[in-house]
């Protein structure tokens, strides 16, 4: 191996010149000096390690708090022709294992983990037995309880640190605030390291808030005249199916993505939108990870996002290929007092995490004492409902119960499907002799699944798929035929979620250990909300230095290009004149309302309001009783 850190950018990414400080990154790394990289999200933060891992024999230990990030990136370095390994929740012990001989002798340049298999002592002596030439904390905010989103169990990263006292360290984030760039600082024991800081600065995005009643209307109008991509915010996923059929009414090319699509359903939308079939996404906050399109010119949040990091990262997804783009969040007094009430009314406290957790278990009959790395599918509307628990409460106790390590969650989809045949085997053939079509699946249900003429027998779809070499969606569909012609019994249930128990069932104790920590957490989020909505109010202060000002940088310049900087500049006197002259042409025809002459004038509205409220001044107009402007 051995190459040059610029041969290996130029060789294996085909990328020409290093961007930002990556370089300095590399430079460090490779004279053993630690590293803390503070960059913007896609200012290349993987290549700082991945580089000068490549650069230098034996192995790099990468954490990472996600396993669609993880697997995300390992399938990446897999496509450059780069070896390497995950290791995340739900991988069994054995497997483990080999993945870890492969390690030791196979040559391999990357091993991703989560931070809770740091916790396993298998895995703390295989890495004193590696050549590690690297660790890299990716997302390292997560090991700061003053981020938005701890993870206790990063505080174990500092363990490597005792194991491997020689090996250089590098830690990355893109959200920190100086105070949680301290943390890391502390909480890896990093040594005197290197502390890179490209500006967060988006200088070619027009951040902007409008206040708006009917933020239909005002979204309709963005995207009327949308050129490129567009990502449209939402909280619910109910919501993102019907703006996105909103939108689509209104004849724009528009789709929908959440959390609760199925894995190729999310595979064929992302793809669509990448190709630029469909322009714009209305997505919930699981339309994120990976997300990499250069050409996206617009980001409208039409809800409030929690806190002003999650807002900064998703409105970062415009833009990226420097060009203007905007990003925007519509917003009115309803919304900001639904989302106090919404949020703060369902921050779980300590008994209702108890509850949550000690029905979870029952759910799935854990014995105490037991349950440690089993996974299951969950119908998380059906467990809501079954305990009649109030489902965003819910919810927000299964996230906690995975940021503190006590059960890995994952949104997924999988289908439990039962079947069983209701006729006997004779009327059966019968029936397979006018549908010759679907002998062959018919055959591998009744081989595969012995008594599926005595029992609701649970089947697996894709399996079966396999076997009789024909689609998942054609045995399902042809299920859905055999169910409707009385042949079988069918039962079809869309699982959402996917658990993992980490550590055994200890009901109360469990939660006890991280009581105290939650309830300091969630006043922290009530900050950060209100420093969310606080950003929504000032308009006295350009917004992009708002947003530098909240993650530290005190010294950034007025970006002119937000709706702030904007207001201030009065509107040039000659445009303001032909503006006012093409109003009264278009009166003199009929009457408008503003929001016509915003739509019909190729003027931006806030020129068109001055130019009306001058009007109006000066007697030229008045408003009727239908609202509308009027000659004289
Ligand atoms: P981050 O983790 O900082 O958000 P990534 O490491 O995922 O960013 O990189 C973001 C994008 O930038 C990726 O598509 C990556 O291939 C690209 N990239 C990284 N380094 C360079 C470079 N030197 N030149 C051009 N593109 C780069
Ligand atoms: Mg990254």
């Amino acid at each position: 191996m051995n190459r040059s850190p610029k041969e290996i950018l130029q060789n294996i990414w085909g990328f020409r010149e290093f961007k930002g400080s990556q370089e300095k990154a590399v430079t460090a790394l490779l004279e053993k000096r630690d590293v803390l990289a503070l960059m913007p999200t896609g200012g290349g933060k993987s290549l700082c390690f991945q580089i000068p891992a490549l650069a230098m024999e034996g192995i790099c230990i990468v954490i990472s708090p996600l396993v669609a990030l993880i697997q995300d990136q390992v399938d990446t370095l897999k496509k450059h022709g780069i070896k390497a390994i995950a290791l995340t929740g739900g991988i069994s012990f054995e497997e483990v294992n080999d993945l870890l001989d492969n390690c030791l002798y196979g040559n391999y340049k990357f091993l991703y983990l989560s931070p809770e298999r740091l916790q396993q002592e298998l895995i703390q002596d295989r890495l004193r037995q590696m050549k590690v030439n690297l660790i890299a904390i990716d997302e390292a905010h997560c090991i700061s309880q003053w981020g938005h989103d701890f993870r206790p169990a990063y505080l174990d990263c500092s363990k490597l640190r005792e194991l491997l006292p020689e090996v250089p360290f590098i830690a990355l984030t893109a959200t920190a605030t100086e105070h949680v760039a301290q943390d890391i600082v502390v909480n890896l024991k990093l040594i005197d390291p290197l502390i890179i800081k490209d500006s967060y600065a988006r200088k070619n995005i027009a951040f902007e808030v409008y206040w708006e009643e009917d933020k239909q209307y005002r979204l309709k109008l963005l995207c009327a005249d949308l050129k490129k991509s567009a990502i449209v915010y939402v909280r619910t996923r109910r919501l993102a199916q019907s703006l996105a059929q909103f939108l689509k009414s209104q004849g724009a090319a528009a789709s929908y993505y959440h959390g609760g699509l199925s894995n190729t359903e999310k595979k064929d939308r992302l793809n669509l939108w990448l190709e630029n079939k469909v322009k714009i996404m209305v997505a919930t906050n699981a339309f994120g990870m990976g997300i990499d399109k250069p050409d996206v010119a617009l980001v409208v949040h039409y809800q409030i996002p929690e806190c002003l990091e999650n807002y900064f990262q998703e409105a970062g997804r415009a833009g990226r290929d420097d060009a203007a783009a905007r990003a925007i969040i519509l917003t009115n007094k309803n919304d900001e007092i639904q989302l106090k009430n919404q949020f703060l009314s369902v921050l779980p406290d300590t008994a209702f995490l108890k509850l949550a957790y000690n029905k979870l278990n029952n759910y799935f009959q854990i014995p105490f004492g037991e349950g440690s790395h089993e996974t299951f599918y969950l119908n998380f509307n059906e467990f809501c409902e079954v305990y009649k628990l109030n489902s965003f409460l819910a919810y927000n106790a299964l996230l906690i119960l995975d940021q503190n390590s006590v059960i890995a969650l994952s949104e997924s989809f999988s289908r439990k499907i039962t079947v069983r045949f209701i006729i006997t085997n004779e009327q059966l053939f019968t029936y397979l002799d006018s549908h010759p079509e679907i002998m062959p699946m018919v055959q591998t249900l009744l081989r595969t699944y012995g008594g599926i003429f005595e029992y609701d027998t649970k089947i697996n779809s894709l399996l079966i798929a396999k076997k009789a070499m024909v689609a998942e969606t054609e045995v399902l569909h042809t299920l859905e035929i055999l169910q409707k012609d009385g042949i079988i019994a069918y039962q079809a249930k869309n699982n959402d979620l996917m658990i993992t128990f980490l550590v055994p069932r200890e009901d109360e104790r469990t939660i006890n250990v991280f009581a105290k920590i939650v309830k300091e957490r969630q006043q922290l989020k009530i900050r950060k909300l209100e420093s969310m909505i606080g950003y929504l109010h000032n308009n006295r202060m350009c917004r992009n230095r708002q947003l530098m000002a909240y993650f530290g940088e005190k010294d950034s310049l007025d970006c002119g290009i937000c709706d702030v900087c904007r207001s201030k500049t009065t509107p040039d006197p000659d445009v303001l004149k032909t503006t006012t002259r093409h109003i009264l042409e278009i009166l003199n025809q009929n009457n408008r309302t503003s929001r016509q002459l915003i739509r019909e004038m190729a003027y931006g509205e806030k020129i068109i309001l001055s130019a009306l409220q001058e009007l109006l001044e000066d007697g030229k107009i008045h408003i009727n009783t239908k609202n509308e402007y009027q000659i004289g």
